[in-house]
């Protein structure tokens, strides 16, 4: 464990935020986790699992596991509660979305604080998570309509062919969620299946669940029938495996290595999946950056939710010649975030989630300062505010050979790179088997998106740390390579939890020799026929 006793690395010590004085306690009673509790597909006398507040280290809730035969009844009734939803115009389903959306800004507090309470995290990087959910449930709610609509296509023959693209939903999506942003990830993908005309069943990792049972009672509240999302909970290797054993589809926000596995079984039973998986994400900053602005962006992007966002930037690489005036002004401001673990606003960056977390960000930071590196920035746990607190870290001097240089950290370090060419840059920034999101700061913005086009993630944020692409909820969001297969938002969204039904009619003439047509002749005319649709521009 690193020592926090002196400033053994020669930084500043982050301050403490000053605190808002409710405790953890106080703001989620044990009558709002029992309530929250029944909602678990789970048998009466099923097994309890303990999950901690990451803030104090004290015991949050015990929820109850489910068991196989638990996970299968909950399919079941997904199963049947779909059916009758599927039959409801898409304009009522569409409603509860729009519902769902005002009662969640109305009684936002209340989920801020199991967000916080769940996940350590400061409450403004909670509120982003209300933000997401809010702009998923409006677009999908105004929007899926015109996606899902029945679309007339140019049929075989024209005029002879009169053909339809129609959507149907795949049936019960299965859903299987970290717990790095438990708001958002059980919802936002959610939302679109639900609009879609599908059922959900969700594994939401059992250390965030009660932010999920919250989402879902208040989705209730909107109008959804209550069997339509059930959340079972347990063991990843254990109930993951099972959930995509009975769906239909599968939406996996997670791990790469998690992700895997779970397309291996999905590929096993031939039904489609969706993962949004790690990253090492990049941020460029080019010589004519406003060094002001991105170093203020380079803050957020590395030290949202501290560091746990799957699109956290953890590699900067910044053009030599403002280099030193960027870091400087960069580790200025990392160095004055203020740490804090109240519920409440106020703090700049919260504490890490879980012994696990604390364990990888420490090792990785140990291991690069034993080999060489230099700490700009924080560098050390802290155990006076909570028994998780990690400062803001930013590394130099990192090499290669060093785990923080090419495997996800999932925690508040960063390391900084310089770079004379933007070949030099690009071809830094995409040399990672991941390809989630990057950031680039410029003065010229037309630079930035041609530089962009060059980056290998699913999504670029130019002049902005990763809120500009991931809230573009009308465009799609996910990774290349190794961060995943699929995306989230946008048409493509939706669409994955549809299955496309084309209906051809055939008008007057069949599509086969007529007319006293022999096959020679019927082909021969057809060729003709082929030939003249090419010469008129026919699609
Ligand atoms: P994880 O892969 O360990 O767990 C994710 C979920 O999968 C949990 O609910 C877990 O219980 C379950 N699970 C575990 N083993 C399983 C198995 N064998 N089969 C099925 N399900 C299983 O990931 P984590 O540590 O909880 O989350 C952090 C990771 O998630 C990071 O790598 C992060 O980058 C990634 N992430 C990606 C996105 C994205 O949109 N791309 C968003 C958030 C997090």
């Amino acid at each position: 464990m690193t020592d926090i006793s002196a400033d053994s690395r020669g930084t500043a010590r982050n301050p403490v935020a000053p605190g808002a004085g409710r405790t953890v306690a106080s703001a989620v009673p044990q009558s709002l986790i029992a309530r929250l509790a029944r909602q678990v597909a789970a048998a009466d006398d099923a097994p309890g699992v303990d999950t901690v507040a990451p803030l104090t280290g004290e015991r949050l809730a015990t929820l109850p596991q489910s068991s196989a035969e638990d996970v299968r009844d909950a399919f079941e009734r997904a199963r049947a509660a779909q059916r009758e939803w599927a039959a409801l115009p898409i304009g009522r389903r569409a409603a509860v979305l729009l519902r769902f959306h005002d009662l969640l800004l109305r009684r936002q507090d209340e989920v801020l604080d199991l967000i916080q309470a769940e996940t350590g995290k400061a409450r403004l990087h909670a509120f982003e998570e209300v933000m997401g959910a809010a702009l998923a449930a409006r677009h999908y709610g105004r929007g899926a309509g015109g996606y899902l609509r029945d679309r007339r296509r140019g049929g075989a023959l024209p005029l002879l062919t009169h053909t339809v693209e129609g959507r149907r939903p795949k049936g019960v999506i299965g859903q299987i969620s970290p717990w790095n942003y438990p708001l958002e990830l059980s919802v936002s993908d959610a939302l679109p299946a639900f609009v879609a005309g599908n059922a959900v069943v969700n594994k939401p990792d059992t250390q965030t669940a009660l932010t999920a049972l919250w989402a879902r009672e208040l989705l209730i509240e909107a109008g959804l029938p209550a069997d339509l999302w059930q959340i079972v909970l347990g063991e990843g290797p254990v109930v993951g495996p099972l959930v995509v054993e009975h769906a239909d589809y599968v939406s996996f926000t997670g791990s790469t290595r998690t992700g895997r596995d779970v397309a291996q079984r999905a590929a096993a039973r031939l039904v489609g999946a969706s993962l949004e998986l790690g990253g090492k994400n990049a941020l460029l900053v080019l010589a004519d950056a406003d060094l002001h602005k991105a170093a203020e962006g380079a803050v957020r992007a590395c030290f949202s939710s501290a560091g746990q966002l799957c699109i956290s930037i953890e590699r900067i690489f910044v053009h030599r010649s403002v280099a030193d005036a960027f870091l400087t002004a960069f580790a200025e401001r990392t160095s004055a975030l203020r740490l804090g673990g109240s519920l409440g606003y106020g703090a700049d960056m919260g504490s890490l989630v879980s012994e696990r977390q604390l364990e990888n960000v420490t090792r990785h930071v140990d291991e690069a300062v034993k080999a060489g590196a230099t700490v700009l920035a924080g560098g050390r746990a802290r155990p006076d505010l909570g028994p998780l607190f990690y400062e803001p870290t930013v590394l130099d001097g990192v090499t290669p050979d060093m785990a923080v240089c090419t495997e996800e950290t999932f925690g508040p370090v960063v390391s900084v790179y310089r770079f004379d060419t933007e070949e030099e840059a690009v071809a830094a920034a995409n040399s990672t088997p991941y390809g989630l999101n990057s950031s680039i700061w410029t003065r010229d913005a037309r630079r930035g998106r041609a530089l962009a086009a060059r980056l290998r993630t699913g999504t670029v944020n130019v002049n902005e740390a990763y809120a500009a692409a991931y809230g573009s909820v009308a465009s799609p969001m996910g990774g290349m390579g190794q961060s995943g297969l699929g995306r989230r938002h946008g048409a493509e969204g939706i669409l994955r939890f549809t299955e496309a039904q084309t209906i051809a009619t055939q008008r007057l003439l069949p599509i086969a020799p007529a007319l006293g047509l022999d096959d020679e002749k019927f082909a021969a005319l057809l060729t003709r026929g082929l030939r003249a649709l090419k010469a008129v521009g026919l699609k």
